[in-house]
């Protein structure tokens, strides 16, 4: 079947385990305040392909991927067209391609759980950890993402959680108490990525004409002392 594409990465290191091809999906039902690809948030829009062009333009690249890389799909919001990339997933895996989903986990749906099923590991954004910030700046409740991990949970899947760090926002201890105890309810999240909030997508936003909400805070600069916290925080409850 055919989907809509908004970009290609042909060989990305930032984007699941490894060396992957990536294919950011065009469309997304959220609109976080500091989304860095708010290109890709109009579901109308984006290059159609067929699964078969993307799992044979992967395939090009299957020499690079190691033993830990392969194929993620990002966006946007890869579950919008979940039937797609379910079909992606589907050849890569019957072509020893491992496969990787970059979600928002904001939908749940049969063709949800088909692309769930399919997907060798799982990076789940949770955005923030109290529900009237989710609200605020992303568009959904955090019901959406929670639920999702359960059903991660329940399939056994191999999971790591990501959330961009906003100075004045989620910069806080609190914050990192609640993601530590999301971690000891869920066994399947190996692990959990903090990414600094950056401004160099502001560029964007002027040339589509989209106000930028986030340009009043600042850049979030080296969080590595609270990527240390939070680790460390988790050994200590979860072992
Ligand atoms: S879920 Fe991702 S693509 Fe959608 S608005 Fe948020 S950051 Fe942007």
């Amino acid at each position: 079947m055919d989907g809509f594409v908004s970009s290609i990465q042909s060989m990305g290191t930032l984007d699941g385990p490894g060396v992957r091809f990536v294919a950011f999906l065009q469309g997304c039902p959220l609109r976080c305040g500091y989304c860095h690809n708010p290109e890709t948030q109009a579901v109308k829009g984006g290059t159609k392909y067929s699964a078969d062009e993307i799992v044979n333009k992967t395939i090009r690249f299957k020499e690079y991927f190691g033993a830990e890389g392969g194929i993620t799909l990002s966006g946007g919001e890869p579950l919008l067209q979940a039937e797609f990339a379910a079909e992606i997933f589907a050849k890569c895996k019957q072509n020893g391609i491992n496969t990787c989903l970059d979600t928002s986990g904001c939908i749940i749906n049969e063709n949800v759980e088909k692309l769930i099923d399919l997907s060798d590991y799982i990076m789940l954004d949770i955005k923030f950890t109290n529900d009237s910030d989710y609200l605020k700046y992303i568009g959904c409740s955090i019901d959406k993402p929670l639920e999702f991990l359960e059903m991660l949970n329940r399939k056994n899947k191999k999971v790591r959680i990501r959330q961009v760090i906003v100075p004045t926002l989620n910069d806080n201890n609190e914050n990192l108490k609640k993601l530590c105890e999301i971690v000891k309810n869920n066994p399947c999240i190996e692990s959990v990525e903090l990414l600094p909030f950056k401004k160099i997508c502001k560029t964007k936003y002027d040339a589509l004409n989209i106000p930028f909400l986030f340009d009043i805070y600042e850049s979030a600069g080296d969080i590595s002392h609270l990527q240390q916290k939070l680790n460390n925080m988790i050994k200590k409850e979860t072992t």
